[in-house]
């Protein structure tokens, strides 16, 4: 569960990549919308009244969600056409070319399912590892946390993806504005994670507007199973505080490809 912070040349990299985006591609077009949507407001408003005024208020809340999403759309474009920005790798890394994991339905928003497996054959496809669907369970966080006491047997069993209630979360992730963990458990004294859990918060996670959609989510905690750490740029999935895009980019791929090239999963 430890992050690596990112370097200092990464962090600048990701800054500079991130007033590059809002100010070649997400201003602009945020500009020219408001604009757009200010003239038709006073439009309507002349139809109705008979006289033109400018005044037109537009409430915050749609605001915001109008430029998270024209964000991801410049973010989209720029991962797509921009340079990579890096990745940060972490100490411990997934052992081996095959994840089996299993699904924990409990809490769990419809349609949870097709998410996971989405965001599972993404990473598999990034990193040339296997990511093997071995059904629902009914275990739960607890009895992976229970391998962690000193003198407990670390076995190798699926990666857990499952959803926790808020109290529960919060025990792992406390103060902490996240949607979602992941915890690898490496083998012990070593930095080969054997098994793990990636836990989604139920009540927040989808009440996220824009891009934070659940496949995206988990495939930020895929990243961190396998051993990808966080970077600075908003426009990569391993981006932190938040990040904008819906799936890997150039950056998190660049850095998936090497976990899997260094392990052999990648010809
Ligand atoms: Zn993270």
């Amino acid at each position: 569960m430890a992050f690596h912070a990112p370097g200092a040349a990464g962090l600048l990299a990701g800054m500079a990549a991130s007033v590059l985006g809002i100010v070649v591609l997400v201003l602009p077009a945020f500009l020219v919308f408001y604009a757009a949507v200010v003239l038709i407001g006073a439009g309507l408003t002349r139809l109705r009244t008979g006289t033109l005024r400018l005044h037109v208020r537009l409430p915050w809340k749609p605001m915001v969600a109008v430029g998270l999403v024209l964000a991801t759309g410049g973010a989209a474009v720029l991962a797509s056409a921009g340079p990579a920005v890096g990745y940060q790798l972490m100490a411990d890394r997934w052992a081996g070319c095959t994840i089996p994991y299993v699904v924990n339905l409990d809490r769990a928003p419809r349609n949870a399912l097709s998410a996971i497996h989405e965001a599972a054959r993404r990473t598999a496809a990034a990193t040339g590892m296997r990511l093997v669907d071995d059904g629902v369970t009914a275990t739960t966080v607890v009895d992976y946390v229970t391998m962690l006491k000193p003198g407990a047997r670390i076995t190798q069993r699926p990666v857990l993806v499952t959803f926790l209630p808020v109290p529960t979360f919060q025990l792992f992730e406390r103060g902490k504005d996240a949607a979602a963990f992941a915890l690898s458990i490496p083998e012990r004294g070593s930095t080969k994670t054997v098994t793990g859990v990636i836990a989604v918060e139920a009540r927040t996670s989808f009440a996220r507007v824009g891009p934070l959609t659940l496949p995206a989510i988990l495939e930020h905690e895929w990243g961190h199973i396998v051993g990808l750490g966080h970077n600075a740029s908003p426009f990569e999935v391993m981006g932190t505080p938040m990040h904008l895009v819906s799936g890997f980019a150039h950056g998190d791929r660049a850095g998936l490809a090497h976990l899997g090239h260094e392990a052999g999963c990648i010809p």
